[in-house]
């Protein structure tokens, strides 16, 4: 037998670690064996093979939990076989879900005399969706009544938003307007918004918490700008806040910041229950400021699980346990756990950031006094002599384990690269500061050897 076969064998295969011991045979990693195994030696092969994913505690590129009580958890596994789209079978997670409503609702002060409604959801890309079907069909609605054409509806937004929005107007045939980055602006304006803004567009999507660099956009001014333009115009656009990371987080740390119902044009926010929501992956929300706001014709009546359920969703069957886990942290933590949690991933946040902001080598675009989430660039002087980029500084602290990710900033500022850490729960002061001496010596380790060759692209862009 060649090399060539034996190769091609083994890329057929699983060869696991500790489980070896066990096996009778070789394991094919693309077709199903005629006989199974026994359950323990099926979870060993697994479990195996999982070691080789990455140690989330030091990944500082994703937003998303990556640790809960024990018992979240176990909520969580006693809960899984509860499908929450079967609101009759499973009444009780139904009544939880709509309590969480109740209480995002009221965090984000909508009036409870408008009615407000919302719904959970697999995350908040599918929240989103469901916000900009709401703006299309009620634009939609508007014009028809105007006996204008429905044809050529547009979005407008930032062109940092999150990959979502650009799904969403794909999908569903809308133009996306970007406002661009210009400079040292990296996120929409209200100024810029206003200039896209034709008959045609279904609304502005305002981001509180930016990915890219953290920072929040300016939802009131926003407002202001679009009631100037409705006097002007006559054109009523809509706000949706995409509060993925800050919906979790402006209620606790900035509460005197007025992004989400107090201004009347915000309808809908959406948010992330598995971001600062402090719930594993998937959990989304979304609420609409009054039931007026979700177009009936969106809604769907389910009559075949037995009696009528609504349901106002893209995906249908979708586990119940992460909105128990998100309930279970509003009653564990309560608005004075909430609000400790974000402080203290916020002080982080700041204490890094100005670290890194004095090593010398890089200059902060962001600090983490939004959502705790900051980005720097090469400080320009001291990157005509550097020997690294900050692609390499990545590669670098992958070497120990961190993940922190470099990547380019926004259309019209893409010449500009940025690193970015996002704190979590779990980013202590403590690991703060190792991460710190990591980034020193892989500085020093640079400096020693001036002849290396940059890298100038790379990594992906983790959100
Ligand atoms: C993460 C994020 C999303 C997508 O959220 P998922 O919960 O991952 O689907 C959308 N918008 C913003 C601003 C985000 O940060």
């Amino acid at each position: 037998m060649d090399a060539e076969d034996d190769a091609r064998r083994a890329s057929d295969e699983i060869v696991p670690t500790y489980s070896a011991r066990e096996l009778s045979g070789p394991i094919s990693r693309n077709e199903m064996s005629a006989r199974g195994m026994a359950p323990r030696l099926a979870y060993q092969v697994i479990h195996d093979e999982l070691q080789l994913d990455g140690f989330s505690l030091l990944n500082l590129a994703t937003f998303v939990t990556t640790w809960m009580e024990p018992e979240a958890k176990q909520l969580i596994s006693e809960t899984l076989d509860k499908n929450m789209i079967d609101k009759d079978e499973y009444p009780q997670t139904a009544e939880i879900e709509k309590r969480c409503v109740r209480i995002l609702s009221s965090l984000w002060h909508a009036n409870p005399d408008e009615n407000p409604v919302g719904t959970s959801t697999i995350g908040s890309s599918e929240a989103c969706m469901l916000g900009g079907m709401a703006m299309k069909w009620n634009w939609r609605d508007r014009q028809r009544a105007a006996g204008k054409p429905t044809d050529r509806p547009n979005l407008v937004m930032g062109a940092n938003t999150q990959i979502c929005w650009h799904k969403f107007c794909r999908y569903w045939d809308i133009e996306p307007r970007e406002v661009t980055s210009e400079g040292d602006r990296f996120t929409l304006n209200a100024e810029e918004a206003v200039k896209l803004i034709d008959e045609n567009t279904i609304g502005v999507v305002a981001i509180m918490g930016s990915t890219f660099d953290g920072s929040y956009e300016p939802v009131a001014e926003l407002s202001d700008a679009l009631d100037e333009l409705e006097k002007k115009t006559g054109l009523d656009i809509p706000i949706h806040v995409d509060g993925a990371s800050g919906g979790f987080v402006a209620p606790f740390i900035q509460p005197d910041l007025e992004w989400d119902f107090r201004v009347p044009r915000v309808k809908s926010i959406n948010t992330s229950g598995h971001k600062y929501g402090l719930v594993y992956p998937g959990v989304g929300w979304i609420v609409f400021r009054g039931k007026t706001e979700l177009p009936e014709d969106l809604i769907f009546h389910v009559k075949y699980l037995g009696g009528d359920m609504i349901d106002f969703s893209i995906n249908f069957s979708r586990p119940g346990s992460q909105v128990i886990a998100q309930y279970y942290n509003f009653l564990r933590l309560g608005l004075d756990g909430y609000a400790r949690i974000q402080q203290s991933c916020q002080d982080v946040a700041l204490y890094l950031s100005g670290a890194i902001g004095e090593l010398g080598p890089f200059e902060l675009i962001s600090r983490g006094d939004d959502i705790p989430v900051f980005c720097w660039k090469m400080n320009e002087d001291y990157a005509k002599n550097a020997s690294f980029s900050l692609y390499d500084l990545a590669d670098r602290l992958r070497q120990r384990g961190w993940l922190v990710p470099a990547y380019p900033m926004p259309k019209n500022r893409e010449d500009l690269i940025v690193q970015r850490v996002v704190v979590k729960e779990d980013f202590s002061r403590d690991m703060a500061d190792r991460l710190l001496e990591d980034i020193k010596s892989a500085v020093d380790y640079f400096e020693a050897q001036p002849n290396l060759k940059k890298k100038d692209d790379g990594s992906h862009f983790s959100h």
